[in-house]
C-alpha cells in the first residue's frame, strides 16, 4: 500500500508544534492544569484548537454554538479569535469542569463573550430553536456524549446559517470506526453519523484525520 499521509513521528509532531503553535499563556496554563484532571484526554489538542479559531475566522463567525465545553479550552481559543460583539453560547452538564472553565475566561478578559449554560445540550438546542435562532449561528463545535451526536448534528444544522460550519470531534474514534469488531453505542453511532455525512447533501464535507479525527461540515 501507498503512503497517503505523512507518517508523523513524534520528532516530526513536536517540529509541527515548534514551528505552528501560537498558544497563548493563559491558554498554556489551561491545558496544564487539565491535565492533571482524570478525564484530562477529552482536552482537545492546542493545535486542533489554533486550528478552529483559524476555521472561525474564514466563516467570519460572530455567533457561535459549542457542545461539550470541559474546562473550557476550545471555548476559550474561540472566544480569542472571535469579533469583540462575538459570542458563544457553550453546553455542558458538569459544573465542576466548567467551574475551572469560567475562571480562565475570566482571567483572559473574555467571560463576557460566553455564556454557558449547564443543562443537557439537548434541550438548550431546542429552546434556542423555540426561541426563532434558527439559522443565526455561524459555527458549531459539536464534542460531546457520542451517542447524540447525530441529534447534536441535525439540531445545528437547523441553527446554522447557510455557509456556516459545524466542527464534529474524535470521528475517527482512536481508530475503532474502522473496526468492524467494535460495536459498543459509540463507536456505532460515530460510525453511523460518518456514513450519514458521507451522502448528506445539505452540506459540503472534509473529514481530517488530524488529533482524533475532525469532520468540517459546510451548511449549504
Ligand atoms: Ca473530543
Amino acid at each position: 500500500m501507498t503512503t497517503r499521509h505523512i507518517e508523523l513521528s513524534e520528532k516530526l509532531c513536536d517540529y509541527v508544534l515548534d514551528v505552528s503553535l501560537r498558544e497563548p499563556p493563559v491558554l498554556r496554563r489551561l491545558r496544564q492544569q487539565t491535565a492533571h484532571l482524570p478525564m484530562a484526554s477529552m482536552q482537545i489538542a492546542p493545535d486542533q484548537g489554533q486550528f478552529m479559531a483559524l476555521l472561525a475566522r474564514l466563516v467570519g463567525a460572530r455567533r457561535c454554538l459549542e457542545i461539550g465545553t470541559f474546562t473550557g479550552y476550545s471555548a476559550l481559543m474561540l472566544a480569542l479569535a472571535l469579533p469583540p460583539d462575538g459570542r458563544i453560547i457553550a453546553c455542558d452538564i458538569d459544573p465542576e469542569t466548567t467551574a475551572i472553565a469560567r475562571r480562565y475566561w475570566q482571567e483572559a478578559g473574555v467571560a463576557d463573550k460566553i455564556e454557558l449554560r449547564l443543562a443537557p445540550a439537548l434541550g438548550t438546542l431546542d429552546a434556542l430553536l423555540a426561541d426563532g435562532r434558527a439559522e443565526t449561528f455561524d459555527f458549531v463545535f459539536i464534542d460531546a456524549d457520542k451517542e447524540n451526536y447525530d441529534h447534536y448534528y441535525e439540531r445545528a444544522l437547523r441553527l446554522l446559517r447557510p455557509g456556516g460550519l459545524i466542527v464534529i470531534d474524535n470521528v475517527l474514534w482512536g481508530g475503532w470506526v474502522a473496526d468492524l469488531r467494535r460495536k459498543d453505542a459509540d463507536t456505532v453511532a460515530l460510525r453511523a453519523l460518518n456514513a450519514k455525512l458521507h451522502r448528506d447533501e445539505r452540506i459540503d464535507l472534509a473529514l481530517l484525520p488530524l488529533a482524533d479525527g475532525i469532520t468540517l461540515a459546510r451548511k449549504r
